[in-house]
């Protein structure tokens, strides 16, 4: 039997999350990751370097059965020159639609999916012809490295724009119409070397300042109809991106289709619109770990190593609340029935995800009983 040893570029928590899934498979990691202290550095090899030295990228990937990423930003170069020598994935070509939003939603757009109205912007004046076109509100987004809410401003009077064009003007950037949801959804899907496709459950998604707070999964209310629209989409982003691995696409609810009745669009009167995906595992996804018969995280190392995808069907119901900036007593978190406490070996910091708890119920009841006695508890 030989064992294959995964390289992951990115030591944060979800590449920790992978190894912990992957070792009772019999993988072995390596990580690649210049943070010193990097939450998967606890746990496997861990090489302590940039992602853009090919000397470093060589030493990295020598012995490796398939690389793949914990991260989106990592450079498209370095995964094309790692996919010369060994397997990717997923795809370099799913980076590099992910990494900028608008290629990402004139990618969405043209599999004929509803994205919010757009128009890009690459200069003040661009911006002031942008808005009668796009309406307002709006946010204007810098079309790279935005994440939790990070490189983003909601305008809303033409007045604003001046600010706005100051603050990120500096960056390509892309104005967005706002999206007048109903509640934000996930739809994580799984794609294996064969083809061989499987959803998970649509999840509710709340944000605070732009950071995940609560998953709930499944979603509460989740009509059929609305279950295969959005594996209908991710089936689809699969399929045209020829993916390997876990995809994460986040989606608004809406009740009526967005104002966009300038496009041709498929889904213009479905209720999903897409926001944006992610070709990773997801941190809406990490109550798969004991709320779904396979975690995302061994799926996904499933789908690299071309095994059979496991069953993504919930096992019960599961909320996720993220541990952001400070962390809570162990003992008291502990104490409550159905709770699992994930942390992540990081120091504490305003803003920073230093965990995560999944407390599962067998019914949705229960659940926000649980749910409330995890909040009176952090009064
Ligand atoms: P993003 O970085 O694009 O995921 O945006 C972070 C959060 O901002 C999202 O989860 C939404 O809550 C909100 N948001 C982003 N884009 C839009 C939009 N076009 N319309 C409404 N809300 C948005």
């Amino acid at each position: 039997m030989v064992y294959p040893t995964i390289g992951i570029l990115g030591a944060g928590q979800l590449g920790r999350m992978l190894a912990l899934a992957g070792y009772p498979l019999g993988l072995r990691f390596r990580f690649l990751d210049p943070a010193l202290d990097a939450p998967a550095g606890h746990l496997a090899e861990h090489i302590h370097a940039g992602y853009m030295d090919t000397a470093t990228l060589e030493r990295f990937s020598a012995g490796l059965d398939a690389v793949t990423y914990e991260f989106e930003n990592v450079s498209v170069a370095a995964a094309h020159f790692l996919s010369e020598r060994l397997p990717v994935y997923p795809p370099p070509a799913a980076l590099e639609a992910a990494q900028d939003r608008l290629v990402e939603k004139t990618f969405f757009r043209n599999l004929g999916v509803a994205t919010a109205p757009f128009a890009i912007v690459d200069s003040q004046a661009d911006l002031e012809a942008a808005i009668p076109q796009i309406g307002l509100p709006a946010m204007l987004k810098t079309r790279r490295l935005g994440y939790d809410g990070k490189g983003q401003i909601i305008l809303r009077e033409s007045a604003d724009a001046a600010t706005a064009w100051a603050a990120l003007g500096d960056a390509p950037l892309i104005l967005e119409g706002f999206v007048p949801f109903e509640r934000e959804l996930s739809i994580l899907a799984a794609r294996s070397h064969n083809g061989e496709t499987a959803c998970f459950p649509l999840i509710e998604n709340q944000h605070r300042d732009g950071i995940l707070r609560l998953s709930l999964a499944p979603a509460p209310d989740i009509t059929p109809a609305l279950q295969s629209a959005a594996e209908h989409i991710a089936l689809r982003a699969l399929a045209a991106l020829d993916y390997v691995g876990v995809l994460a696409i986040e989606l608004f609810q809406v009740t009526s289709g967005p104002n966009s009745s300038d496009l041709p669009l498929v889904t213009r009167h479905s209720s999903l619109v897409v926001n944006e995906m992610a070709p990773r595992v997801h941190n809406s996804g990490h109550w798969t770990i004991e709320g779904a018969e396979t975690s995302q995280f061994e799926q996904h190392l499933r789908a690299v190593l071309g095994l059979p995808l496991g069953a993504t069907a919930a096992r019960g119901f599961s909320a996720m609340v993220n541990l952001i900036g400070t962390l809570p007593d162990p003992a008291v978190v502990l104490a409550i029935s159905g709770a699992h406490l994930h942390l992540y070996g990081k120091q504490p910091r305003a803003g920073r995800k230093l965990g995560h708890i999944t407390l599962r119920a067998e019914n949705e009841d229960l659940l926000r009983a649980r749910l409330e006695q995890w909040q009176r508890m952090i009064q």
